[in-house]
């Protein structure tokens, strides 16, 4: 097990004037944030928190949430970050299942939280507030001993569960380790360059795990984090123009919602040359949408990564952009990629197969999940449940997940593949592709699309267009409109319950 001093400690004696964190008018250097940490952490510890124990946090992107997170890492406590759009039964069965003792939350999740604690026990609420008169960060009933604080950190030593957004049946929880996070944002500085007065902007929830490795790469890096509480495209790119981001961290939505915001602004859909990585994953890029960002230079960097994995595992430097369209580039400094078949054989360059990752950022494993665990493992390596392949120069391309895999009359049919040409169509926003048993090819991909608004065009008359791009196997059956389409607080698209908007 490898000690490392406490990383927003070695931020705050080497670089203490530094800007750690900024969130709206509030701007904190790594000293401020320190004392934040602190002082919540003495509070925390009085309240019964201690080496170990497992608090979850229910609360806003926002100052709270950042320094709950710290003070936690100074009392080696074991944080569960919460999907704030779960429904309280939801939350309920996570938190049994996690068996949090404390329940951290804001002011505006005061209520929830409550009525949590008050259903399930042991579980205490620690509600978080500002104590104006001292500036700082309280928690409310405290009466305990005082402690002394974690001046190091294990990097073996769990720093989070984070419960994977659940696209494939139950969630489970993810064993995040220091380990994990030290070499994810180290690998992730090597791959994207790493210069000290970078800002990240932090705009996606810090409950997934590219919203938290974004504040543990602030504290590791030493680098400053431009905090967002909710997604605003245009306050997003306010933020990039006037406050001199550097990086920021999307999702193919949140990216497009950015570019309308642009284009339709003084600026003339162009960022300003600060902005030097646009860091987009958590989901198959669209190819318009990469299309457009070229032509703007806008420098986007594609991304492959899991819970399971720390987020960022596998990245497309701008450089190969239009190159290698479509793929998800080439592993981080510290992962090995393997592609293999349903029996851990190895595939040639360009056939498809299982994505496997081996390395320091990669999870050791679910919680209290033996079998889970072992069944995601094998010989040491992860499968990660995506079906992709690497083409002769080693680069990745995701097909899709292995579960949302279509086969049509024996032919492999991939949803992301379809979903790809209907949102390439100028007419159509947000498409998701499922299968339906058919008695004669076994599966039949059908497809829902969200069109433009006011689009005078019916989803029938998108079948030329599929027509035109796609081999006969691959067409949809039927294309329905709809409204919305299914995805989760990260973006992604819920396939299993399209299935759910055919008319009845
Ligand atoms: P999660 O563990 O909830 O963060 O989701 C990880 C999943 O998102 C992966 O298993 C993939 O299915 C999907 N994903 C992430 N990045 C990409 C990408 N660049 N292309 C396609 N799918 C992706
Ligand atoms: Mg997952």
């Amino acid at each position: 097990d490898t000690i490392l001093p406490n990383w927003l400690l070695r931020c705050a004696e080497n670089q203490p004037n530094h800007l750690a964190a900024q969130c709206g008018p509030v701007r904190w250097s790594f000293t401020e944030l320190l004392r934040q940490a602190d002082h919540l952490a003495y509070q925390l510890a009085a309240r019964g928190v201690s080496k170990e124990s497992r608090v979850a946090l229910l609360a806003t992107n926002g100052l709270p949430f950042v320094v709950t997170v710290h003070a936690l890492m100074r009392l080696g406590a074991i944080l569960i970050p919460l999907n704030t759009r779960l429904t309280q039964q939801e939350l309920a069965w996570q938190l049994s299942d996690v068996q949090a003792t404390f329940l951290c939350s804001d002011q505006r999740y005061a209520d929830i939280a409550q009525q949590l604690a008050d259903e399930i026990t042991p579980l205490a609420h620690v509600l978080i507030t500002s104590d104006v008169q001292q500036d700082v960060l309280v928690a409310d009933q405290t009466e305990g001993p005082v402690i002394a604080l974690q001046e190091t950190i294990h990097l073996d030593a769990v720093h989070s569960i984070m419960y994977t957004s659940g696209t494939t049946g139950h969630p489970k929880g993810v064993l995040i380790t220091y380990g994990m996070l030290c070499w994810g944002a180290l690998g992730s500085a090597l791959t994207l360059g790493h210069y000290a007065d970078d800002c990240w902007l932090a705009c996606l929830p810090l409950f997934h795990v590219s919203g938290l490795t974004v504040l543990m790469r602030s504290v590791i890096n030493g680098i400053s984090v431009n905090l967002h509480e909710k997604f605003e495209p245009e306050a997003v790119n306010r933020a990039i123009f006037e406050e001199r981001v550097t990086i920021i961290s999307v999702v193919a939505v949140v990216l497009q919602r950015m570019l309308d915001a642009l284009d339709a602004s003084e600026a003339q859909g162009r960022y300003p040359a600060t902005l030097r990585c646009v860091l987009l994953g958590g989901g198959p890029a669209p190819r318009p949408l990469l299309e457009r960002c070229a032509a703007k230079n806008i420098p986007v960097v594609q991304t492959y990564g899991l819970t399971e994995s720390c987020a960022q595992a596998v990245t497309l430097l701008p450089a190969d952009a239009l190159r290698k369209l479509g793929s998800a580039g080439k592993p981080l400094f510290p992962v090995q990629l393997r592609i293999l078949t349903e029996d851990y054989q190895p595939v040639p360059p360009g056939e498809p197969g299982i994505i496997h990752l081996q390395g320091p950022t990669i999870t050791p494993g679910y919680d209290h999940r033996p079998e889970a665990t072992a069944h995601a493992f094998h010989n040491g390596w992860f499968t990660t449940g995506d079906l992709g392949y690497v083409d002769e120069e080693g680069y990745l391309y995701v097909l899709d997940r292995r579960t949302d895999l279509i086969i049509s009359g024996g032919e492999n049919v991939y949803p992301a593949e379809i979903e790809a040409v209907l949102m390439s169509h100028p007419e159509v926003e947000d498409a998701g592709v499922c299968g339906v048993d058919d008695s004669q090819w076994g599966q039949l991909p059908i497809a829902f699309v969200r069109l433009r608004e006011g689009s005078s065009l019916t989803a029938t008359e998108l079948g030329p267009y599929v027509t035109q791009h796609l081999a006969h196997y691959k067409r949809p059956k039927a294309i329905y409109a709809v409204a919305q389409l299914p995805r989760n607080s990260a973006g992604k698209l819920l396939r299993r319950e399209l299935p759910g908007l055919l008319p009845s």
